[in-house]
């Protein structure tokens, strides 16, 4: 892929773009292949894919840190609705857990982005939503739906939550000085 020189500082570049690939799933001559990069403060340059099959709905995306990183964890106290800026890299190799709402399994359906503590949030509300809607029971049910309550307070600043992200491959941060990272 070309690589392009970029004087202005900009937060992400304009994406290269390769269309009329194979798809995986359904073999069709659909796919578009979307890379770019971006200067994530503290963290350093970051690799974007994307793919989007047009026939079948496919899509992976992944980040990738252009310098290679340990293996790390990062655990985040989240108790002010300011802390919904703080930004998140979140890999495909990334477990995310958020202890008693549930967590995000790192394998080939993960996606990774690069997001901010609100947009994490926001998928773990999504994804109790659908757990609601599957549940079978109402026990079930009700838990699923105090989760999204409480999901929702601590997005507001009414609750505190905690953030843990753990990854082997090392291309995930909380980037805030209120995260530890081990
Ligand atoms: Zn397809």
């Amino acid at each position: 892929m070309a690589k392009k020189k970029n004087d202005k500082k900009e937060a992400e570049s304009a994406p290269t773009v390769i269309k009329g690939e194979t798809c995986p799933i359904c073999h069709n001559k659909t796919l578009t292949l979307s890379e770019s990069d971006m200067d994530v403060p503290f963290f350093g340059k970051t690799y974007i894919f994307s793919m989007d099959c047009s026939s079948c709905g496919y899509h992976k995306a992944d980040v990738e840190a252009e310098e290679k990183k340990p293996a790390c964890k990062y655990t985040l106290e989240i108790n002010s609705e300011k802390d919904m800026h703080i930004r998140v890299v979140k890999s495909s190799n990334a477990t995310v857990k958020i202890p008693h709402v549930g967590s995000i399994e790192p394998g080939e359906s993960s996606n990774g982005y690069v997001t901010n503590v609100e947009g994490i949030l926001q998928r773990f509300k999504k994804m109790t939503d659908v757990l609601r809607e599957e549940a079978e029971d109402k026990v079930e049910q009700k838990k699923a739906k105090n989760m999204i309550k409480k999901l929702t307070r601590v997005m507001w600043g009414q609750d505190k939550a905690k953030l843990i992200i753990d990854d082997p491959s090392g291309n995930s941060a909380i980037i805030s000085e209120k995260a530890k990272k081990t």
